[in-house]
């Protein structure tokens, strides 16, 4: 009787927990999301040491470990790099159904991709190096989806 813990066949039940948080975006992507919001525009920030322009953009620059403090408009046109289409519906994390297409979007005047969603054409015709532009949501909430979409330009 003593030692049936040891013998005993352990049964395990999957779960799912759902825990909501907040958490802050700190000052610069602060910034970032507010200019999106309230101005409709995309900005990006650059490091006053090397020149490299972020966007996102970033408090302290990955090349030279500098604070970046420069702010430029984007005129918000780019060029996708590479992109991926979801076939895979996940409410939960995709903000639209299946299929669509994330690229990353190389803007003009920056130096680093963005991912973001490609919008307006079927996503079988999207072409690495495809010109796009951003669309901006009527109704900005201060997050990623202020840009509603890039769509092609060319
Ligand atoms: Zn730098």
């Amino acid at each position: 009787m003593s030692d049936w813990k040891e013998e005993v066949e352990e049964v395990v039940f999957p779960g799912k927990i759902c825990v909501p948080y907040t958490w802050t975006v700190g000052s610069t992507m602060s910034k970032w999301y507010v200019l999106m919001r309230d101005e409709g525009q995309i900005w990006a920030n650059r490091c006053p040491s090397c020149g490299k322009v972020y966007i996102p953009p970033k408090a302290k620059c990955l090349e030279c470990y500098r604070d970046v403090n420069d702010w430029v408009r984007l005129p918000g046109t780019g060029t996708v790099e590479t992109f991926t289409v979801v076939h895979y519906e996940e409410p939960s994390m995709h903000p639209k159904k299946p299929p669509f297409a994330y690229g990353i979007i190389r803007m003009d005047g920056a130096d680093t991709g963005f991912v973001h969603l490609i919008d307006e054409i079927e996503p079988e015709k999207i072409k690495v190096g495809m010109r796009v532009e951003a669309v901006m949501s009527e109704e900005r909430s201060g997050n990623i989806l202020d840009i509603k979409y890039f769509r092609p330009i060319d």
